[in-house]
């Protein structure tokens, strides 16, 4: 007598569920050159942004035009005068850097 074996085969749908991920919201401020009141991206808290005035491309650009021009003893002031500078936000609660309005 023959012993007899029998396979069951269970067939699994595998077939990808479908993943529902949840966009965030984005609000777009316009970052000037004074302190925004907007809500940061990082510990999500309304707050008004700290300020702070950074050398950027315009300056070197300012800088550089007035070397051209001669004026090599004054060419350096676009490097400390703020309205000549880029002007960098941040958030006063995690210091998180939430942008940078260029000077041009
Ligand atoms: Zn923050």
């Amino acid at each position: 007598m023959a012993l007899s074996t029998t396979t069951t085969t269970t067939v699994v749908n595998t077939a990808p569920t479908p993943v529902v991920i949840a966009q965030p919201t984005v609000t777009v401020v316009s970052l000037g050159r004074h302190p925004v009141t907007m809500t940061c991206p990082m510990c999500k808290a309304t707050v008004t942004t700290r300020i702070r005035s950074e050398c950027g491309m315009g300056s070197w650009l300012i800088c550089l035009v007035l070397f051209l021009l001669g004026l090599e003893l004054c060419c350096w002031l676009p490097l400390i005068i703020p309205s000549c500078q880029d002007t960098a936000h941040f958030c006063p609660n995690c210091n998180h850097h939430l942008g940078t309005k260029a000077m041009c």
